[in-house]
């Protein structure tokens, strides 16, 4: 008999994280959970640990630790706090597969811990490859690790590609636009938090939903796509797929494209990358044509949705610049989400954060931490001026 492998879900009380835990509780012959982390929700934590019993959880507000402890302590759990020792858990041997389901910035750390320590890692963290994808690519190789994808599109492209020994022409994520797929500036400018927390077709945590209301989110994602898969920008394209079932497309040299298709359900992806290089089966709803009489494509309006537009010029120039993105736009993100400003703001501090950072072609680590600092001051400087 095969044993388990052993699972460390970095973000487990999230929308990742908490559908990664339904996929381990249909195939307890298949997995275990080594360790859960979050950052604030203890008492989901304390309920998935008292269901899955791991070996340890880290709960990253110190502030609730002795609360987290005073229940799972008698139960044999290992209680850690507080980011130092999410990172130190996240080295741990006894982690078969690490899945980054953290979201933003805060993940690079643990995900750059496992993959030093020669563990694989399932990444649904796109922030990770947009701010640091040269070194993380880099130690994966060192270590001879795979990173497998857990965003819909990569997941969509690294199938596509399993199996494949011929060169690829070029890629095209689909995007479903959004909440405010054909809206225009003037529309935009009154949105509120609320409405744009809606997407159409996918349930996610409230960051990943204001950007894909923002398109910010494909274009993380093209930069993300240049670093899984070693393309050039000119590579990537982007499709807007309203019915989120081509999950994205491959060209090859010849011309001829794979796509790879289903109803939009993030525990698919989850499942795919947990469990390759298997595939697992699951009764999970299937797709019917019956219920999809079209699936339509059209070209992403970047003159209303400048962010893309932004993220396409930020990939091509390469060096920290996407770093410098990702900071400024989780400093907006975040200011929006309190109400803080609005929805066409956001493009405008990304913007005035990106000119005022310096520029550098080759930045270690070390540097990367330092953008993302300074980016998120001058944000925030920005984001105060305008209230
Ligand atoms: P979420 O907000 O629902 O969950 C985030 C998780 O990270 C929570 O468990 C939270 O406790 C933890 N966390 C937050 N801040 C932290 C910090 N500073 N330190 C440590 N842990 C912290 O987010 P989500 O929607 O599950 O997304 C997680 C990641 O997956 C993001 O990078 C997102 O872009 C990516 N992703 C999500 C989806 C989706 O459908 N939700 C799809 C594709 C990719
Ligand atoms: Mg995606």
């Amino acid at each position: 008999m095969m044993s388990k492998k052993r699972i460390g879900i970095f973000g487990s009380t999230g929308s990742i994280g908490r559908q990664a835990l339904e996929v381990i509780a249909a195939h307890p012959d298949k997995f275990e959970v080594e360790v859960l982390t979050a950052q604030q929700n203890a008492d989901l934590l304390i309920e998935q640990a008292i269901q899955f019993k791991p070996n340890a959880v880290v709960i990253g507000d110190e502030s609730k630790y002795t609360a987290v402890k005073d229940v799972l302590f008698d139960k044999g759990i290992k209680v850690f706090a507080g980011p130092a020792a999410m990172v130190e858990v996240a080295a741990w041997d006894s982690i078969d597969l690490m899945l980054a389901a953290i979201v933003g910035f805060a993940g690079l750390a643990p995900t750059l811990s496992a993959l030093e320590q020669g563990t694989p890692v399932a990444l649904a963290n796109k922030e990770t490859l947009v701010v640091a994808g040269d070194i993380v690519m880099a130690t994966a190789r060192r270590k001879g690790v795979p990173i497998i994808p857990v965003d819909s599109e990569h997941s969509a492209i690294f199938q596509c590609l399993t199996g494949e020994p011929a060169r690829v022409e070029k890629v095209i994520l689909t995007a479903s636009g959004g909440p405010f797929l054909g809206k225009k500036t003037n529309y935009l400018i009154n949105v509120k938090k609320d409405h744009a927390l809606q997407h159409p077709n996918w349930s996610m945590g409230a960051k990943i939903s204001i950007d894909s209301a923002t398109l910010m989110n494909k274009g993380l994602e093209m930069i993300e796509a240049k670093w899984l898969f070693g393309l050039a920008a000119e590579q990537i394209e982007v499709v807007i797929h309203p019915q989120s079932i081509i999950h994205s497309m491959v060209q090859f040299t010849d011309g001829s494209m794979k796509a790879q298709m289903g109803l939009p359900d993030m525990k698919l992806p989850i499942q795919y990358a947990m469990g390759y290089p298997d595939r697992l089966s699951n009764d999970f709803p299937r797709f019917s044509f019956k219920n999809y009489p079209s699936l339509t494509f059209e070209q992403p309006d970047t003159k209303t949705f400048r962010n893309l537009a932004i993220a396409i010029e930020v990939l091509k120039k390469g060096g920290n610049a996407a770093c410098v993105m990702n900071a400024a736009n989780e400093e907006v993100v975040n200011a929006f989400l309190k109400n803080r400003i609005g929805f066409l703001q956001m493009t405008e501090v990304i913007e005035e954060t990106l000119a005022k950072i310096p520029f550098m072609e080759k930045p270690t680590l070390q540097h990367y931490y330092e953008a993302d600092s300074a980016a998120r001051e001058h944000a925030a400087e920005l984001i105060h001026s305008l209230i």
